[in-house]
């Protein structure tokens, strides 16, 4: 018998469940990779953990912008490598999502949505802290390039067609739309975000008219990230907050998977794709719990 102690919960990122949607989509074949089941809750405890590894050495503080999930898994790293950790996000965010960041011992900076990626800047230059910028930095999709990719193709045994994922900054989508392609160039890969989002135009001939707002977090941006690689792209749609909660809320009462409004998210971007995707094998991700939203959504 081999021991299977982690030595720290750095090692116990990964290794999500893939899981059949077969409750809400009775007639397609969909399925999900549960990251909620991460254990600082959300799929970016691997971006984290895979930026931390390339950080110069000797640093002791580092500073982030996140829509909270990025903050709490660095949060989560940061308390296990003793490092001080600063972070910035919307004040929009849920109170769940911020909570979970100064419990793990992090500085919380609550900022206007238009501020927080300035304002983690601002604190970088102030500290000389090291920024992790997972808006900017080519590691956060190599990260799911490596990392989640590899493992969701293992997981599917191959057997997917279409890839349907909720793009923030895009990273997710990027990374494992890449890696999806190269093992077979045949798997189209769409992306799902909110009206008036930045990325639909970089992909179709379609305009963002309008201002970008939404209440669903992590997906959707008025300026479109630099993470974001439209060449792995082939399409974007765009799912309204209403239809986004809708399905969020049937997930948890149908299928027992109680996820985010980013879920909710993808969800409906697949029922609007439904007619197009039949006989194809569909697979995607859900980026963190519907805990943390248990007082702004359900
Ligand atoms: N959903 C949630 C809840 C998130 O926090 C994020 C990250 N902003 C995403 C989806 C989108 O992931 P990515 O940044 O890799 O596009």
């Amino acid at each position: 018998m081999q021991s299977q102690v982690k030595a720290s919960v750095m090692e116990a990122i990964g290794e999500t469940p893939v899981v059949r949607l077969g409750r809400i989509f009775p007639a397609a074949s969909v399925v999900a990779k549960l990251e909620y089941m991460n254990p600082g809750g959300s799929i970016k405890d691997r971006m984290v953990r895979h930026m931390l590894r390339g950080m110069p050495s000797g640093t002791a503080h580092v500073v982030e912008s996140s829509s909270g999930n990025t903050g709490a898994a660095l949060a989560m790293a940061s308390a296990v490598m003793g490092l001080r950790c600063d972070v910035t996000v919307p004040d929009t965010t849920s109170s769940e999502k911020v909570k979970r960041i100064a419990a793990y011992g992090a500085a919380i900076h609550l900022c206007p949505p238009d501020d927080y990626h300035a304002a983690a800047e601002r604190l970088v230059s102030e500290n000389e802290a090291h920024y992790l910028d997972q808006y900017c930095t080519p590691l956060n999709r190599e990260a799911h390039y490596r990392d989640t990719g590899p493992e969701l193709w293992r997981q599917l045994a191959g057997e997917v067609d279409v890839f349907v994922c909720g793009v923030g900054s895009g990273g997710t989508i990027s990374g494992i739309g890449r890696y999806l392609k190269e093992q077979n160039a045949g798997v189209r890969v769409i992306g799902v975000e909110p009206p008036h989002s930045a990325y639909r135009k970089l992909v179709t001939d379609r305009p963002a008219e309008g201002v970008f707002k939404s209440a669903i977090e992590g997906v959707g941006k008025r300026q479109a990230s630099r993470s974001f690689d439209p060449a792995v792209v082939d399409d974007v749609v765009q799912v309204r907050d209403e239809d986004a909660l809708d399905w969020c809320r049937r997930l948890a009462q149908k299928e027992g998977i109680l996820a985010g409004g980013s879920s909710g998210c993808v969800v409906a971007g697949i029922a609007q794709l439904l007619p197009k995707l039949h006989g194809l094998r569909v697979a995607t991700v859900f980026p963190d719990s519907g805990v943390y939203y248990l007082s702004k959504y359900f």
